[in-house]
């Protein structure tokens, strides 16, 4: 599978355990398990068939081509496009029932006269996040009036996204909320079957509104908190850990530097490791200086992170082939995170494709699977 002393492990049961957590807690009937961007690098097609099973009952992503990728795997779950598809890639979407955003007249407009299979399409209306999506109740009322003399183009969806669910106060959501209800002031919301508003930091703090069924879960899913400005009503189990392995054991004398530009030298005889990871990873040089663990002691990287290897300063503990972790429990998404001043979205997102990722559930290694190495159609 994989020819490499570098690895993503997922465990699977954790995601699930989160899934059917926040599911109970939100109170929707319906869930989408946001699997965008490989699904936050977790590994889409994994992590999907997981949430699935565990209570969500949809799929979302933010573009068609994931969408397509992940359709090859998963046959029955509906999978909706959040971000804007191309006019002319609408036929491609409906071939292989994919939902989609129709985001403002102008794109309605475009669609007006496709004919082919019946597509499910999910109006988005913009409450404030002043991202993709209508603004005004005359345009979310004219949109529905155009896509209504269309049978080929169904109504069947209707949300917004919001900004600052996230955030230390709640006024923003409640300004959202109300704008929800302004904008559909002129349209019946009975008409649409699923009305999604949430996102992990809405569903987890607000829950469900009165007039949504449905919501849609991104990073709490895979067990990380969406801010740090409120409390989570119950513990989130991280999914996502980083590893590898020493592959040169190195002994430095006093002088000696290490790596490109000697930004470290050895102040007195040391011993360092080189691992198999770098920036191309997704591990950034940012990382310089940062703690790695292993068995179960903490060491430094020490130089700067090179683009597929880095080094780390060790003791006589620790030897040739032994594991190191870059992030597990203890070293968690969120601390690197914080010490790199972002959030943990972009922390798992960064690890790039090139590293291979292992599944677990029941304890046990399940699938393993490099991204790099997707059939192509
Ligand atoms: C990414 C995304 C989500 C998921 O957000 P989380 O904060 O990860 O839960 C929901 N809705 C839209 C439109 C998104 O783009």
């Amino acid at each position: 599978m994989h020819h490499r002393d570098t690895w993503v492990e997922i465990d699977l049961d954790r995601i699930s355990d989160n899934v059917s957590m926040i599911k109970r807690h939100s109170g929707f009937d319906h869930l989408f398990a946001v699997v965008k961007a490989n699904a936050y690098g977790h590994g889409d097609v994994e992590v999907a068939r997981a949430a699935l099973a565990a209570g969500a009952d949809m799929l979302s992503v933010a573009f068609l081509d994931e969408a397509l990728f992940l359709r090859r795997a998963i046959k029955a779950a509906p999978i909706l496009v959040m971000g804007a598809i191309r006019p002319c890639d609408l036929a491609v979407a409906a071939e292989h029932d994919i939902h989609v955003t129709a985001h403002d007249l102008q794109w309605i407009e475009s669609v007006l006269n496709y004919q082919g299979k019946a597509v499910n399409v999910h109006l988005k209306i913009d409450t404030g996040m002043h991202r993709l999506g209508m603004t005004d109740a005359d345009s979310v009322q004219h949109a529905c009036a155009m896509l209504d003399t269309n049978p080929a183009l169904l109504r069947t969806g209707i949300f917004t996204h919001f900004a600052t669910a996230d955030g230390e106060t709640r006024q923003g959501y409640e300004a959202q909320l109300a704008k929800v209800t302004e904008l559909t002031s002129k349209i019946d919301l009975a008409d649409f079957k699923l009305v999604h508003l949430s996102n992990s930091a809405a569903l987890l703090r607000f829950g469900r509104q009165s007039v949504a069924n449905a919501g849609r879960l991104g990073i709490s899913m895979y067990g990380l908190p969406p801010s740090h400005a409120f409390a989570l009503p119950f513990e989130l189990k991280q999914a996502f850990s980083l590893h590898s392995r020493i592959v040169q054991v190195k002994e430095l004398q006093a002088g000696d530097a290490v790596s490109y530009g000697a930004t470290f030298m050895a102040d007195k005889p040391m011993r360092i490791g080189i691992l198999p990871i770098g920036y191309a990873d997704g591990w950034l040089r940012y990382h310089q200086g940062r703690q790695v663990e292993i068995n179960g002691k903490r060491y430094s990287l020490v130089g700067r992170i090179c683009m597929d290897q880095c080094m780390v300063q060790i003791d006589e503990r620790v030897h040739l082939g032994d594991r190191v972790d870059l992030i597990n429990d203890s070293l968690s998404v969120e601390d690197a995170a914080r010490d790199l001043n972002t959030i943990g979205y972009e922390i798992v997102c960064s690890i790039s494709d090139r590293v291979p990722r292992v599944y677990k559930q029941g304890g046990v290694v399940v699938s393993a699977r490099n991204d790099r190495f997707r059939p192509v159609a």
